[in-house]
């Protein structure tokens, strides 16, 4: 099994290592080419509108909307922002989840946060028990889970935080910030 990481901006050399320590063949992704023979993809966290220029520029809209239609595709944070169908906002997304996102819907960089989620999946994929500790910079809320999307993950006041539609997971926290592997499991198995 090989992942590409979308390595056009934000952290995405922590998902690299988090796959290596997994022993999982990866490589960076930059340009169309780079998604052949993957099997699956993850778009780090960073900054939306970025992400989404850059993406233009080096003409990645449509092969990674194409490679969404048959392979498995993870956005942590910034990255689910831009899996997302909706942001009620113009910027550049690639319309492959049916999820409706609220960008920075904790505030500003100080009101960055950890919380301990319940996470039924990552229970029933690994057995383990623990909650899972999740880490939250400048995040996004997943406002609405529609179509096929369903909710992996909510705070204790109902927000959603994780979602997933088929092989398409989003994330509002950076499983790749903490040393838990099991969301990277998780969505290995998707991969799979
Ligand atoms: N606030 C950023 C955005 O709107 C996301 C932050 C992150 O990826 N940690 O794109």
């Amino acid at each position: 099994m090989k992942i590409g990481v979308l390595a056009l901006q934000g952290d995405f050399a922590e998902h690299i290592a988090m796959l290596k320590h997994l022993k999982v063949e990866t490589s960076e992704v930059r340009l169309p080419e780079h998604l052949k023979d993957l099997d699956g993809l993850i778009i780090p966290g960073g900054e939306s509108t970025t992400l989404g220029k850059l993406a233009t520029d080096f003409g990645m809209l449509k092969p990674l909307q194409q490679f969404g239609q048959r392979h498995a595709i993870w956005g942590t944070c910034a990255g689910a922002i831009f899996l997302s169908k909706d942001v009620s906002r113009k910027q550049p997304l690639l319309d492959l989840m049916d999820i409706k996102v609220a960008r920075n819907a904790f505030g500003r960089q100080v009101n960055s946060f950890e919380a301990d989620l319940d996470v039924p999946a990552l229970k029933a994929a690994t057995g383990l028990k623990k909650p899972y500790h999740a880490v939250f910079i400048r995040a996004p809320m997943i406002e609405s889970v529609n179509g096929e999307a369903k909710v992996l993950a909510s705070l204790p006041d109902k927000r959603i935080v994780a979602a997933q539609q088929g092989h398409l997971l989003a994330t509002a926290f950076h499983p790749e910030l903490t040393d838990d592997t099991r969301f990277h499991e998780y969505f290995l198995s998707l991969a799979d």
